[in-house]
């Protein structure tokens, strides 16, 4: 029995919310929110302030295990610290981006990060975003959620984030972005087991605001015992 809580487990495609949704519902329960890519990303980025090769699983293990990685909750925000220092502006750069993807392969590199993930979610009240949330992290998670929209509702989705950071990008252009990193995403899940896990609830998106999205996913952990 877990003390604080149930573990709710949130991932999805690319596009279909699943970071609003996640740090909302568990504001929403009073649950601590767990953004495992920025795990990742945090690594990638002490990754590329040392000059080891990012292949070199030994030695990217060796730093994963040498890190002092926190996570703490400031305004409602999981800010990352890396060896004491707030890294959170730094994380989401495309060579950020890259050097998590090309650390996430080494298995070593994985232990590290799931051994602590498995840790702060230990006693529940918990919703976690990621791939592998609801299966090497916490297969026995009371609910697990995966979030999909289609392709073109996520396409208009990015659209509109990128225009409130005064970029433009036209909607076909999209939409074929986002197709290709499905295939991309699909290949690597594989990895990780049945993408989606078998006993995930799929929730449909497309059409929902966030506070719809928020109060499906909230009204299936009331079910779950939050
Ligand atoms: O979710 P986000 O895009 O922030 O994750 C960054 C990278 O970290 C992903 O591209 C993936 O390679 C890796 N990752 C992972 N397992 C997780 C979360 C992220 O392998 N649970």
């Amino acid at each position: 029995m877990r003390k604080k809580g149930i573990v709710i487990a949130i991932d999805g495609p690319a596009g279909a919310g699943k970071s609003t949704t996640a740090g909302l519902v568990a504001k929403t329960l009073g649950y601590v929110y767990l953004d495992t890519g920025a795990m990742y990303r945090a690594v990638g980025l002490a990754a590329l302030q040392t000059a080891v090769p990012l292949d070199d699983g030994d030695a990217m293990s060796a730093l994963a295990k040498g890190l002092l990685l926190d996570l703490i909750m400031v305004e409602g925000a999981q800010q990352t610290r890396l060896n004491g220092q707030d890294v959170s502006p730094f994380l989401r750069t495309p060579e950020v981006s890259l050097a998590a993807s090309n650390v996430a392969v080494h298995q070593g590199v994985r232990d590290v990060l799931v051994t602590k993930q498995q840790a702060i979610g230990r006693e529940g009240g918990i919703v976690l975003e990621g791939r592998d949330t609801g299966t090497a992290i916490f297969p026995d998670a009371e609910l697990k959620i995966f979030l999909v929209a289609d392709v073109e509702e996520r396409a208009r989705r990015r659209q509109l984030e990128m225009k409130g950071r005064g970029e433009c990008m036209g909607l076909d252009l999209l939409v074929a972005q986002i197709r290709e990193r499905d295939e991309r995403d699909a290949m690597t899940q594989r990895r990780f087991g049945p993408w989606p896990p078998s006993d995930a609830v799929l929730v449909d998106t497309t059409g929902l605001s966030v506070s719809e999205q928020v109060l499906q996913v909230v009204g299936l952990a009331r079910t779950r015992g939050a």
